[in-house]
């Protein structure tokens, strides 16, 4: 064994950029801007594209291709004296002939360029790199880039700013390459790297910056991919424990058939495959469940839910369900209490808002394992929440649950059985990088005699009409929800009184009559029910509401819903949002009102009217917005990605996610000298502060 150390790109101490050729104080901000804030990051910071000075094309090719208006690269000998013309206005043009390769001429032409006589040598070779075209004097290209044939390769873009160009950053990126040590390690040790053909950091940081051809790019960018996702994967998997060995407690006995003759209607044949499926997971012999459940807004994840619990409780075990707002929890208890407290299931609910002694009779409750399922906020996380059993743990999500929170129910349970279910539906290769390993189940079917939603776009002009037509169905003896576009959390109270004017207005105005109720994110969790429970028993006609609706909340009367300001909202948002409607068996309408006049919002709002289908909405909200952006990663606690694309490189994080479970079968905690430079990389990705010492 030897004792030299290996050095790691993490710990070669990092150089404030300001020490750099060419850069100084003021430059150094212009790259923290951009969020590089050291030689470190600034390896890091991968070009966003490059021009391939590399794949030189001859005039007749060009000539050919003159019509498309395309950029191309032209290697010719410059074979006259550039010669220099005043035209009008006092305007220097400069221009030169030259030849291609095979004796093909063209015109080179600048303007205003004084250099160019001294730049541009008779008898030297260039790469001209611009549009050609075909005039009357032959072939011309206009004020084109040009450099020596040694400098072609890929020149790298950055995303620059304003005093700080790309080719500025290319050339503090040279310097930082420069000083690499020869002897860099390798967070990837060398078997991984040998197994799936990676070429070493050091190559690899080289050519993401200055690729010699698009070949070693792909072998440089696959590696960096790798990389990345690999370093998530080892995160995740070891965030979730999931090296754990085998359930606390199985199940012996599968009691569906109960809960469905409780039903007061039929499973569809998703839910009863999902049921199965989790049901054979939490009577197999060794890994608890962990698993995804998946479906559209409406398409019945509850009722699946309620099913695991009550064969869960069944065989005794304790179940808790964690959900993300207090209405939300309400919701569930009051309808998992319906369906299970006559199978004799004891259901019990702790909320943030309830008082201090309602609390500790939950807990205690719990704790003697006289609750057999219950039902919380993420004040099932405290402390004092302890349980008898717990062997399930199920989180309804809607992406607003980190990794940590997820693990840290769990950890209240021996191993219990894990599911998550989830309204956005998502793409299977981002379900695969935020679940991890996770089995999906995926609810693909609709209850029976639902009736699609009818969405309209309409602008400000036709409000009056849209509220006429909530009147309308209140005198039928239905019910409506009015959004206003309002953010919820850290909400200033002007907006808060904004809102409540705004009910007060409605029902003075164009709902005079009607019993109006609102709801917002600032209300305490108390008066939230009491509005949600009249809304829910029919005693409110109209709940107007910010989106604190948006989560999975069940009023099968209400039928309509008009959502203001439309174009304020995410796709997938607007989506959770129309899901309020549409829960029974009548035809259910949404109201999209908007005087946005952008393309896009337009674009996103037609959309709505024109589709229901969840999945085709995320697929667009993701390829509009990013994947950054439509989750949120930091709701997820997952780390932005720099290099992967969520979406393209699905081959890649398929073979990352098996290294990273080879490795972590081999030494879970990373504790292998090999695997120093990946220990650190993924506590960097992932804590970073702690990480910075
Ligand atoms: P989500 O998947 O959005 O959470 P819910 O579980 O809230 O959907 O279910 C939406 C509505 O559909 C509820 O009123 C529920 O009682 C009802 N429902 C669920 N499954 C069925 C079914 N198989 N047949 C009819 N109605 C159902
Ligand atoms: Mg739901």
């Amino acid at each position: 064994m030897s004792d030299i150390k290996d050095l790691y790109l993490n710990e070669i101490e990092s150089k404030p950029l300001k020490y750099y050729k060419g850069v100084g104080e003021k430059r150094a901000q212009l790259f923290e801007k951009l969020g590089v804030d050291s030689s470190d990051a600034l390896l890091r910071y991968y070009p966003r594209e490059y021009e391939d000075w590399s794949d030189c094309i001859t005039v007749e090719q060009a000539k050919a291709n003159a019509e498309s208006g395309e950029v191309c690269c032209i290697r010719a000998t410059v074979s006259s004296q550039v010669r220099s013309v005043r035209l009008k206005g006092n305007r220097m043009l400069y221009s030169a002939r030259a030849v291609d390769d095979e004796g093909k001429g063209f015109r080179v032409t600048f303007f205003n360029n004084s250099y160019i006589p001294k730049m541009l040598v008779e008898g030297s070779q260039y790469i001209f790199r611009g549009k050609l075209f075909v005039g009357t004097n032959g072939a011309e290209m206009t004020s084109p880039m040009f450099d020596s044939p040694e400098n072609a390769g890929m020149i790298p873009i950055y995303r620059a700013t304003e005093g700080l160009p790309s080719r500025q950053i290319s050339k503090v990126v040279a310097q930082v390459l420069a000083e690499l040590p020869e002897d860099l390690s390798d967070p990837i040790p060398e078997a991984v790297r040998a197994k799936y053909k990676l070429c070493h950091i050091r190559y690899a940081l080289h050519q993401i910056h200055f690729p010699d051809d698009v070949e070693t790019l792909a072998t440089a960018r696959d590696r960096l991919v790798f990389e990345e996702l690999l370093i998530l994967q080892l995160g995740l998997l070891r965030l979730k424990g999931r090296r754990r060995g085998t359930a606390g407690m199985r199940i012996s006995r599968d009691c569906t058939d109960e809960f469905r003759s409780m039903l007061p209607f039929e499973l569809t044949g998703a839910q009863n495959r999902a049921i199965s499926e989790a049901i054979g997971d939490m009577s197999a012999d060794g890994q608890p469940m962990s698993r995804l459940l998946q479906g559209d807004v409406g398409s019945g994840k509850t009722a699946v839910a309620a099913a695991i619990c009550h064969t869960a409780a069944k065989n005794g075990l304790q179940s808790a369900l964690m959900a993300p707002t207090e209405i939300l929890a309400e919701q569930h208890f009051r309808s998992f209490a319906q369906l299970l407290e006559p199978c004799g299931i004891r259901v019990g609910l702790l909320t943030g808002s309830m008082t201090a002694a309602q609390k500790r009779k939950v807990r205690e409750l719990a704790a003697l394992g006289q609750t057999d399922v219950l039902i919380g906020t993420h004040a099932l996380l405290s402390d004092g929440v302890e349980f008898a059993s717990l062997g399930l743990v199920i989180t309804d999500e809607q992406h607003r649950f980190g990794v940590n929170q997820r693990g840290a129910l769990a950890a209240k349970g021996d191993n219990p059985h894990v599911l998550v279910m989830s309204a956005t539906p998502i793409p299977r290769t981002l379900a695969l990088i935020i679940y991890g390993d996770l089995d999906i189940s995926v609810l693909d079917e609709m209850p029976k005699g639902r009736v699609p939603i009818e969405t309209y776009f309409v602008d400000g002009g036709k409000r009056e009409r849209a509220y006429r037509f909530v009147r309308k169905h209140v005198d039928e003896g239905r019910q409506g929800y009015v959004i206003c576009p309002l953010v919820e959390e850290g909400e200033n109270s002007g907006e808060m009184k904004a809102a409540m004017e705004y009910a007060r207005n409605l029902s003075e105005g164009y709902l005079k009559g009607c019993r109006v109720g609102l709801l917002h994110g600032r209300m305490k969790g108390a008066e939230k029910d009491s509005v949600m429970q009249a809304f829910a028993s029919g005693e409110l006609d109209v709940l107007v509401s910010t989106t604190v609706v948006e989560v999975g909340v069940n009023v099968p009367n209400a039928v309509i819903m008009i959502i203001e300001n439309a174009e304020r909202f995410g796709l997938s948002q607007l989506h959770q949002l129309r899901g309020r409607v549409g829960r029974g068996s009548v035809q259910s309408y949404c109201i999209l009102i908007s005087d946005a006049k952008n393309d896009a919002a337009v674009s996103r709002l037609r959309l709505m009217s024109h589709t229901n289908d969840g999945f085709a909405i995320a697929n667009e909200d993701l390829k509009q917005r990013g994947p950054g952006d439509f989750f949120g990663s930091r709701q997820h606690g997952l780390p932005e990605m720099k290099i992967a694309d969520m979406m393209t490189d699905m081959q890649i994080f398929t073979l990352a996610q098996e290294a990273a479970k080879d490795i972590l079968a081999q030494d879970p905690d990373l504790q292998t000298r090999e695997n120093d430079g990946l220990r650190g990389e993924v506590s960097r990705l992932f804590d970073p502060e702690r990480a910075m010492n």
